[in-house]
């Protein structure tokens, strides 16, 4: 089962990846909000950001996004902004 954890909050529902780890600068400071579903990775676009990725091709980040946060180590939790890693127990 695919979890998210924060060394401060322990399992978390929803972290943040950072666009740059998928698309360098021109996602830089774009916020992915990562959640698991039925074990499965999701990614929504922030709603600060959606604005921003409607001239892009949102469909297509978002899947990226998802394929890069499942087993990431560099999440970011939301509360602490401290690193959140997803592992599989
Ligand atoms: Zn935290």
């Amino acid at each position: 089962m695919k979890v998210m954890n924060c060394e401060q909050h322990g399992d978390i529902p929803m972290a943040y990846l950072d666009g740059y780890a998928i698309g360098d600068t021109l996602l830089e400071d774009v916020r992915f909000e990562i959640t698991i579903v039925k074990d499965k990775v999701k990614a929504t676009t922030h709603p600060d950001d959606k604005f921003y990725m409607a001239d892009l091709n949102e469909k297509k980040w978002l899947k990226e996004a998802a394929k890069m946060a499942d087993g990431y180590d560099n999440l970011q939790c939301p509360t602490c902004k401290g690193e959140v890693i997803m592992e599989t127990r």
